[in-house]
């Protein structure tokens, strides 16, 4: 009985190394010459059938078995012909060490093997790029059948694989040159993606650090704190893209830039792909404290669009200086819907309700403090714990947003002193005023290197001096403008609770479409009138034809329980809002607004003042 007989095919990736005297392999004819047949038994390994070794006529691409007689010195292989009756074939990968991805830029023209998960596919007008991730790092796995035609379409998102390929350098980015790629399954699939798991939960653990100033509140926080650090690294080791969505004034902007510098270092530390900042994260301003319906629209319509186009993951979303409140339910219940997590880091009254589509929620009021606790000292916090070699960076941070959200928690004190040597408090509040500025001008766009310019975050101190300076000369002349039409027309009443109230239009008797908009000119007034009366409790409501703004200091006010009583005290009012304890804004209908703004003056005429606002009326 014959023995049966083992026919090797010669993967893809094999070298001369791979091939055996002695061994039978399957091949295809290449080309023909005088003295025989050259037969190829991959894209890269040839051989040569002498015409006596034959043992039929061939055409071109013909499949041929060949076995091997001799490997010369100098790389050529003689082959023979065979015809075997019975015989199995077997593949021969090549034989390559593993890598991890850590370690591929060590590795520079070698053939490696790389085991990981495939965590997104993007097809290029060239090749198909794997994005591949073993825990260590993610890399690049680039496979190329024709241009523009997508390689191993068996290979799915989350799928662990084997890639056999060389490591090159492609527009100064490491990456794979796929020979082979194998989808694993059963038992080795498990060991991949249980590998994979361990060390990403290992690495996504936040760093161990004192905070930049003492604070009890912060201690409080700290587990909570952790987590959402925990989670954002994690989105980034598995890439998950992630959409920063913060309040687009100066406190949002601090917390969401510092977020922004911890993310992107890791990023390209990670990947060692400089391009992979710009569309794995996102910083987004909203123009509300909250997560607007319109913002979750946009955030969900590019999510889909880049999961289609790219091959992405659904981001994660990270609302800064929103997603507290109320009012951020409708938009969150559309993400909990379509699996999107979120992590709200907010100094907004939390309400209850908002706990269940959160994945972790940083908010002071959870821990004993209050707004002072702007949401510019928990991110920039929170970045530290993300990537703490962007401290340098990003120290100063706190201290603009706490001048910015008019902060009067003890911390507002400790994180100016922490920058004195850098940043006084009036350039502080300067580059407050500036980002609020800029800011307005640059309206949904993130505006991502001029914000990092007027923060002062990797340039030149000068230069940034120079462009505050103008801003701020501008804002204020801006703001002149606007008060020099505005005060002669506020209203002053003096309440039944010894509260001064001020009402005014910021409609009719304010430059409308420009900056200062309604709730900075508004903040405006109230900061003048607080200055005016300095022992009084001071109510100041800036009013449009279906809005209020309201300022306040002094009383012992809950704005959003007073918004929900109105909303079903007022029959057809269409009353909504929110915002702070003491400070926000409440939409109505315009045919209601004398009955929702006397409603809303009734009720902070009940509330108790604070007794150092209990000053004799002047
Ligand atoms: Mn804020």
């Amino acid at each position: 009985m014959e023995r049966e007989i083992i026919v090797y095919h010669l993967s893809a990736g094999c070298t001369n190394t791979e091939v055996e005297e002695g061994k039978i392999y399957i091949g295809r004819v290449q080309g023909f010459a005088n003295f025989g047949v050259f037969v190829q038994l991959n894209e890269s390994v040839k051989g040569l059938v002498h015409r006596t070794n034959l043992k039929r006529r061939h055409s071109e691409r013909d499949p041929i078995l060949v076995k091997v007689i001799s490997i010369r010195s100098n790389g050529n292989i003689d082959l023979e012909e065979v015809t075997p009756s019975i015989y199995h074939t077997e593949m021969v990968v090549k034989k390559a060490a593993t890598v991890s991805l850590n370690e591929l830029s060590q590795n520079i023209g070698r053939m490696i093997r790389i085991e990981g998960v495939v965590s997104q596919i993007k097809q290029t007008g060239g090749p198909t790029i794997f994005i591949v991730s073993d825990g260590s790092a993610i890399a690049n796995a680039a496979a190329f059948v024709e241009a523009g035609v997508r390689a191993y379409p068996e290979v799915q998102l989350d799928d662990a694989v084997r890639i056999i390929g060389e490591v090159m350098t492609r527009n100064n980015q490491v990456q794979v040159e796929v020979s082979s790629l194998a989808v694993l399954s059963g038992e080795e699939a498990e060991k991949v993606h249980g590998m994979v798991d361990q060390a990403i939960e290992r690495r996504a653990e936040p760093a161990d650090l004192p905070f930049l100033v003492e604070s009890e509140v912060l201690e409080r926080l700290r587990p909570q704190m952790r987590l959402a650090a925990k989670i954002i690294r994690r989105a980034i080791l598995e890439s998950v893209p992630i959409v920063i969505r913060h309040h687009a004034d100066a406190d949002g902007i601090c917390a969401a830039v510092a977020l922004e510098q911890a993310i992107t270092s890791i990023i390209r530390e990670n990947t060692g792909d400089f391009e992979a900042e710009y569309f794995m994260v996102k910083r987004s301003p909203s123009k509300a404290p909250f997560y607007e319906l319109e913002d979750i629209t946009r955030d969900l319509d590019y999510a889909l669009k880049d999961a289609v186009r790219y091959g992405q993951k659904i981001p994660l979303i990270v609302l800064v200086d929103n997603g507290s409140t109320e009012e951020d339910e409708p938009s969150l219940r559309i993400a909990r819907t379509l699996d999107l997590k979120v992590v709200v880091i907010d100094h907004h009254h939390p309400d209850e309700v908002i706990d269940q589509f959160l994945v972790a929620h940083v908010n002071p009021y959870r821990a004993g403090g209050d707004f002072g606790i702007t949401t510019g000292m928990l991110g920039t916090e929170i970045a530290r714990m993300i990537h703490p070699e962007v401290t340098d960076r990003i120290r100063h941070l706190p201290a603009i947003s706490a001048v910015g959200d008019r902060s009067e928690a003890k911390e507002r004190g400790r994180y100016l002193d922490l920058v004195k040597a850098d940043f006084t408090e009036e350039e502080c509040k300067d580059m407050a005023l500036a980002i609020d500025y800029q800011q307005f001008w640059l309206r949904f766009n993130d505006g991502r290197e001029i914000v990092k310019y007027i923060l002062n975050i990797g340039n030149e101190r000068e230069n940034q001096r120079a462009l505050v300076r103008i801003l701020v000369q501008q804002a204020n002349s801006a703001i002149e403008d606007q008060m020099a039409a505005l005060m002669p027309h506020v209203v002053t009443r003096i309440l039944k609770n010894g509260a001064m109230l001020f009402l005014f239009d910021v409609e009719l008797f304010a430059h409308k479409f420009t900056f200062p908009p309604p709730g900075k000119t508004s903040g405006e007034v109230h900061d003048r009138l607080c200055r005016l009366h300095p022992d009084r409790a001071v109510v100041s409501i800036g009013f449009g034809p279906d809005f209020a703004v309201l300022r306040s200091r002094g009383v012992l006010m809950n704005l959003p329980k007073m918004v929900r009583e109105l909303r079903q005290e007022i029959l057809g009012g269409g009353v909504s809002g929110g915002g702070h304890l003491v400070v926000g804004s409440v939409k109505f209908v315009e045919g209601m607004r004398e009955k929702v703004i006397e409603g809303l003056i009734t009720k902070i005429s009940d509330v108790p003042i604070e007794a150092s606002f209990t000053g004799p009326c002047r």
